[in-house]
């Protein structure tokens, strides 16, 4: 996806590019995790698990980000935010409060949800608390199984609580990396995980960690997307 523009291309595009939303309400769910309800025209938008939409974020880059909840016949959806403090991206959304415009896009990108698969498992990281949100009411409409399991910064352990999230594990970060640990997960005859899926995103090197321990050991069926990589912009 890209993530930057050459000065001119945005130029050209400026009107397609233009504010298209205006932020509501912003509040602090953590000192670096910031949710932001936004209000634009979506009545056209699609809204699929695991699309995400990118923002403009400076005259030439773009950020992708979740919407976590929309209200199309009100128009406003939210975004939950990582203010990890390291790019372009995080310290534009710190900044934004109250009636600032912005340009978002419609959401797009890779579909994670299988309605007939009938338990899910939502694994990620702060990046994926949105992802997480919009999940929820699917999984508890469609009567799945579910769990959530996040690695998270232990200044955010109680945030998926404050979302309303449910069905969560919190542990510290980089246990993904730990295949020991991921084995230890699974059940101990790995036939019990037939009709699951697992979604993995977040931090790139967790998700391949864990894709490959599931790959290796399981035949789940696994959808997957590395949402930031360290030392690498705008994935
Ligand atoms: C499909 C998709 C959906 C996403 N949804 C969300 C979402 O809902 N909420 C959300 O917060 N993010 C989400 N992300 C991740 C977000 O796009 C990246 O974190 C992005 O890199 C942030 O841009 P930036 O300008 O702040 O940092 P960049 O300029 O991209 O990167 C600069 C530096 O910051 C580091 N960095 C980037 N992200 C993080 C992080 N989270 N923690 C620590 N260091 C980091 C990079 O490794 C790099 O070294 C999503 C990504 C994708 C691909």
């Amino acid at each position: 996806m890209i993530s930057s523009l050459p000065k001119w291309v945005s130029s050209l595009f400026g009107n397609a590019l233009r504010p298209n939303a205006r932020v509501m309400e912003t509040s602090y769910l953590s000192p670096h995790l910031k949710k932001i309800r936004f209000q634009g025209d979506i009545s056209s938008w699609n809204f699929q698990i695991g699309y995400a939409s990118v923002i403009r974020v400076s005259e030439t880059e773009f950020r992708n980000y979740t919407i976590a909840y929309h209200d199309t016949d009100n128009g406003f959806f939210d975004i939950v935010f990582h203010i990890h403090g390291n790019g372009i991206g995080s310290e534009f959304v710190d900044l934004l409060k109250t009636d600032d415009e912005l340009f978002i896009s419609q959401p797009r990108g890779k579909r994670f949800y299988e309605s007939p698969i009938k338990r899910q498992c939502i694994i990620g990281d702060e990046t994926s608390l949105g992802l997480a949100c919009s999940f929820l009411p699917l999984l508890k409409q469609g009567l799945h199984q579910f769990q959530f399991i996040f690695e998270l910064d232990e200044a955010h352990k109680n945030v998926p609580h404050l979302l309303g999230l449910e069905n969560c594990l919190v542990v510290s970060k980089k246990t993904f990396r730990d295949e020991k640990w991921i084995l230890d997960l699974l059940p101990v005859d790995v036939a019990d995980l037939q009709n699951t899926c697992f979604v993995l995103t977040g931090n790139v090197r967790s998700v391949q960690a864990f894709r490959k321990v599931l790959k290796d050991n399981t035949t789940v069926k696994i959808f997957s997307q590395g949402y930031w990589l360290e030392g690498k912009k705008g994935l």
